[in-house]
């Protein structure tokens, strides 16, 4: 292991409070703390009665410390618009917001939900929020009414900003209508709304226009709120599926000391960098490091808003080009995007800019990151994966590119970042052994995980803590190598059983992803009387490429190739696109309820709901087919 590298993680196994606490350094604290930890499980509290403000450290320390004019954010999008606010007038625009929001009545503890684009306005409206101690619920701006709704419900949320569109590969989205249903159901106080179209809706009731929001502000104060280590800065639902969702808590202190520290341990970022992250400001990722992570370190961050293939495939590249981006981060589900269309896109811009690229959010499977690290970025710099989850607030699992990079196993997840205690462990408690698939487990706090469920204390000890008693419980399977590198094979209760054997969803969908004309894949398990469970496969083919059973049976082969005999395959069916989260995760349990017939529940969270009549009318076409054989036989 790298020495700066091992000498970090002795520190931490040495004194892991003590650890945490020297990294509390890295931040500014109005009032030191008093203890640095207590756990009172499920619960815990960090750096306590220390007292510091996110927004504050994020934005005015720049400013005082001599770096006004320094490019703080950097707004691009697909429209082709562009607009670069300095430190010194994102903290004028936060000021504004801040009075505005004083001048609604909004102060400590108050909960706001922002249902907006990533833009300026969204990203000065969460540091405002911060700023007086308000309590931002960001929504992304994809979700309909209902999850609108019930977020703002689950939250108590007292005001509501929002936009009256987006526009997303060309489209205009009518977000002021979505926003009127949802309030409809879960009213608030007033909903502010940022119109940006030529023909902007007039607004009525309760709904204020953000000028006159600005213009209310006039008189009221705009000083920062010193807020404890342990109050919440935001609360922000876990993209997941399941039908109630789940409101993690993210504080001023402790989540700041971790999120500075992944900045630092991890993505290596540095006062100079121009760091994108492609994410949205929907997303922990968003949250975590497109606004607030990459302020704190004073760098300048992009922020877009639209599709990263629209109008045109080269739309990464050029906005890496054009604005000098020296870190990516992004998704697996990007990365299969613009898999699609080639590297002709990429070699038609410089890229030298570019120092290191991260992806998380799902596998970043062999052949996606082959074809960034060797065929986009020819191996000049390089391409890491790692993992992290909502409630975890900032990175667990990585290769700790800032201290020093050790050697990349593709398909690997990384390590334990430093401060970081991951197992894996079977479902009664066991450790596993070098290889063996369990639960991936986090053995002991740390400063970003949230302490609790919003609203739901108990619910966060019965789903984290008391699955494994005493750990928490990610809910994703893996395996750990002899030399301590994790390897995540798909949601646990996702795990296929083919004749006794147990195999991962991801491992099957990176087989068939070495076939060159595969773009995507997406797999379940289907009972069959013979083995358990057989494999249903969806896979989405590369531009150009067409269906045919021969292409099947080579699918097929290929996956035999890499996985044994075991991945018995019961069907392939041809889709050109896969039911999806809106964070671009693929839904597998939708894939399960079409092979298996049954209603898909929930999918308030998908993507494109077209793409579950599609997997379905595929599936329908395939059952018969194999009837048809089975008839015959
Ligand atoms: P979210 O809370 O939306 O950020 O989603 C967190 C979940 O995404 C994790 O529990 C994993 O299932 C998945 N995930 C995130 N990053 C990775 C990764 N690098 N490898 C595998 N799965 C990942």
């Amino acid at each position: 292991m790298h020495p700066a590298v091992r000498r970090l993680h002795d520190q931490a196994e040495e004194d892991w409070q003590a650890f945490w606490a020297r990294a509390a350094g890295m931040i500014h604290w109005f009032r030191p703390w008093e203890r640095v930890f207590e756990w009172d499980p499920p619960g815990f509290r960090w750096f306590i009665g220390g007292e510091t403000n996110l927004a504050y450290n994020a934005v005015d320390l720049h400013v005082q410390r001599g770096r006004a004019g320094q490019a703080a954010l950097i707004y691009v999008n697909e429209r082709g618009e562009r607009r670069v606010l300095t430190y010194a007038q994102l903290h004028h625009g936060v000021k504004a917001v801040a009075r505005a929001l004083r001048g609604l009545g909004v102060g400590r503890g108050d909960r706001v939900a922002i249902y907006m684009p990533t833009t300026p306005e969204a990203i000065m409206t969460m540091l405002a929020c911060a700023r007086i101690g308000a309590i931002h619920l960001v929504v992304f701006a994809g979700f309909g009414a209902d999850a609108l709704a019930e977020r703002m419900r689950l939250s108590g949320a007292r005001l509501l900003v929002t936009a009256d569109v987006t526009w997303r590969k060309g489209r205009t989205v009518e977000l002021l209508s979505i926003a009127r249903s949802a309030v409809a159901q879960a009213p608030v106080e007033r909903v502010v709304v940022f119109r940006r179209s030529a023909d902007a809706p007039s607004l009525s009731g309760r709904e204020l226009d953000w000028e006159a929001f600005l213009a209310g502000g006039a008189g009221q104060p705009d000083h920062v709120e010193p807020m404890e280590a342990n109050e919440p800065a935001y609360i922000l639902a876990t993209s997941g599926t399941t039908a109630k969702p789940k409101l993690a808590v993210h504080s001023h202190g402790a989540y700041q000391v971790g999120i500075r520290a992944g900045a630092e341990w991890l993505y290596g970022l540095k006062p100079e960098d121009v760091w994108w992250s492609t994410s949205d400001i929907g997303w922990v990722v968003g949250h975590s490091y497109i606004v607030y992570a990459p302020l704190l370190t004073g760098c300048t961050t992009i922020a877009y808003e639209g599709a990263l293939d629209y109008p045109a495939p080269e739309t990464v590249y050029r906005i890496i080009e054009e604005n000098g981006v020296t870190g990516v981060f992004t998704a697996p589900t990007a990365v299969r995007l613009l898999m699609r269309y080639g590297t002709a896109p990429a070699r038609a811009h410089d890229l030298s800019s570019v120092q290191r690229v991260f992806c998380a959010g799902e596998v970043l499977n062999i052949p996606a990151w082959e074809w960034l690290q060797r065929e986009v970025f020819q191996n000049r710099v390089p391409v890491i994966d790692h993992w992290w989850q909502t409630e975890t607030g900032g990175p667990v699992i990585g290769n700790p590119y800032g201290v020093g990079l050790l050697p990349i196993k593709p398909g690997s997840a990384g390590i334990p970042l430093p401060g970081m205690a991951a197992e894996v462990r079977t479902l009664d408690g066991r450790r596993c052994e070098p290889g063996e698939r369990g639960i991936v487990v986090l053995t002991r706090p740390f400063p970003s995980l949230t302490p609790t469920i919003w609203g739901e204390p108990e619910r966060y000890g019965k789903e984290y803590w008391q699955r494994i008693p005493g750990v928490y419980f990610t809910g994703d399977s893996g395996y750990m190598d002899e030399d301590g590198y994790f390897f995540f094979a798909g949601r646990a209760d996702e795990i296929i059983q083919v004749a006794g054997h147990r195999i991962g969803t991801i491992e099957v969908e990176t087989a068939f992803l070495h076939h060159p004309d595969v773009a995507e894949a997406g797999v379940t398990g289907r009972p069959d009387e013979l083995r358990g469970e057989v494999i249903s496969a969806f896979v989405v083919l590369r531009e150009g490429r067409q269906p045919s059973d021969e292409l099947r049976r080579e699918l097929v082969e290929t996956v035999r190739r890499h996985l044994g005999p075991v991945a018995v395959i019961g069907d392939v069916n041809f889709v050109t696109g896969l039911p999806k989260t809106r964070s671009g995760k693929i839904m597998r349990r939708v894939l399960k309820a079409v092979v298996l017939d049954r209603d898909p529940g929930d999918i308030s969270t998908i993507e494109d709901e077209g793409s579950v009549e599609e997997a379905r009318a595929a599936w329908e076409e395939m059952k018969a087919q194999l009837e048809a054989s089975e008839g015959g036989r």
